[in-house]
């Protein structure tokens, strides 16, 4: 469910053909060969683009074609190179073989990278003249261009977080704005864990809403909810605060603004500092104006933005979505997205291990051992007590006592040598 994956076809340029000519003029009676080269075919270039958060564009376009280089001409003219094509993809986008499932680039931190290269170009007649052959009437075709269908995947962070009371209407709304299929259900437990949505507003323009559930649930004593989800909403850029103008549950909802509000506060304080508007919702619900104009002068003096929508009935739910799309362009874009692919030479076992006795100094070698000396800085306590605990953690000890180490022998790894204490 956070992860946005998609299929696209790529083909670069084919390169254009070599041209077979002979030079013309008036009175010379035999000109030499001056057929010109064909032009390199455009490559299929990937893009990292920091406000696209999302891959719902490549949902409505799977393939690309970069342009064919031009062929070549006489009097030399070298035909003109395809232009090169650019696929935007967002920070963090994972490009892995179609056909293996290998990965081929991890687009975190990287700006640009060559999917598909173009064709060469061929070589027009002129190229081909020689002493002996001084009119070669053959020239050589363009390559074709690389063509490869690979598999884009994103995991997802959400733009925008839905906050608000259970039962207010967030799965509501994020069901009716987004692909995503939420329980929705009438008691106080409905989101039981943590969805994520994506809105397609038009071309180009798309983000990501998750539904934060149980802020009111104890959530910020950590109860219930995981960390890797929260780590999903800990960056949104926007919060849609929904409050249930209707007060359908009996609550007053200028309370229930001010209540999550404070809970939001507790959990995580900046997170509660982030940029919010109010969606007052069940407005379908609503036989007294009142609490929701009490709601509206309420949040308006807090310089917020407040929306009557009701998500049941859709109304004012699309002007809303586009005034969120509208502010989210204006807001800084979700700062890092973690990169999640480990290089598979990195995931070094512990278990690959050395222990051998030589004149009494026990010597432990294994690749991830090698690697975890390289990280360690020896002059600093902190970074020492963390190679003790990670040779702890990870059975080195045991490993060593199963072999008959006793107390006061020396250990050594990689250079460095300590006595062993229990
Ligand atoms: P959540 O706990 O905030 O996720 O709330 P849900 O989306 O699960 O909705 C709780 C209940 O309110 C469900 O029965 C919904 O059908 C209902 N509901 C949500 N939005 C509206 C609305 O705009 N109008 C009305 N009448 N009911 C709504
Ligand atoms: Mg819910």
């Amino acid at each position: 469910m956070f992860v946005d994956k998609v299929v696209i076809k790529v083909k670069a340029g084919k390169g254009g053909n070599g041209c077979v000519s002979f030079h013309r003029e008036k009175f010379v009676p035999a000109g030499g060969p001056d057929g010109g080269d064909g032009g390199r075919g455009g490559d299929v270039i990937l893009v990292t683009d920091r406000n696209m958060s999302t891959l719902m564009d490549f949902r409505y376009k799977t393939k690309y074609v970069a342009e064919n280089g031009a062929d070549g001409g006489p009097r030399n003219c070298t035909g003109r190179d395809g232009e090169p094509l650019i696929i935007k993809v967002p920070n963090g986008t994972l490009v892995r073989d179609k056909e293996t499932n290998a990965i081929i680039k991890d687009m975190t931190g990287v700006d640009r990278f060559v999917l598909a290269r173009g064709g060469a170009g061929g070589w027009g007649n002129k190229r081909f003249a020689t002493p002996t052959r001084q009119a070669p009437n053959f020239a050589k075709s363009g390559l074709p261009g690389e063509e490869r269908e690979v598999v884009l995947e994103l995991k997802l962070l959400a733009d925008v977080g839905l906050i608000g009371y259970p039962n207010v209407g967030k799965s509501t709304l994020l069901s009716v704005i987004s692909k995503a299929n939420p329980k929705i259900a009438d008691y106080h437990f409905t989101t039981l864990y943590p969805n994520l949505g994506v809105v397609y507003v038009e071309e180009g323009v798309s983000f990501v809403v998750a539904d934060i559930p149980g802020i009111i649930e104890g959530a910020s004593e950590g109860a219930g909810l995981g960390h890797d989800f929260l780590r999903h909403i800990d960056r949104c850029r926007l919060l849609i605060h929904v409050v249930d103008a209707a007060g359908s549950e009996g609550r007053d909802p200028v309370e229930d603004f001010e209540t999550i509000n404070r809970e939001l506060a507790e959990y995580n304080p900046q997170l509660a500092s982030r940029p919010q508007i109010v969606a007052a919702n069940k407005t379908d619900l609503l036989y007294d104006r009142a609490p929701l104009d009490r709601l509206r002068a309420h949040v308006e003096g807090l310089g917020l933005e407040l929306y009557e929508i009701s998500a049941a009935t859709n109304k004012g739910v699309r002007e809303m979505i586009r005034a969120v799309a509208t502010k989210l362009q204006h807001l800084p874009p979700i700062v890092v997205y973690e990169p999640e692919y480990v290089p598979p030479e990195e995931k070094l076992s512990p278990d690959d291990l050395t222990i051998e006795l030589e004149d009494g100094v026990w010597v432990v070698e294994g690749p991830w051992l090698e690697r975890l000396v390289s990280n360690i800085n020896f002059s600093d306590t902190e970074s020492l007590g963390y190679f003790d605990k990670m040779l702890r953690q990870n059975g080195v000890y045991d490993k060593l006592e199963a072999r008959g180490i006793t107390d006061g022998d020396t250990v050594s790894i990689y250079g460095l040598e300590f006595e062993y204490h229990r």
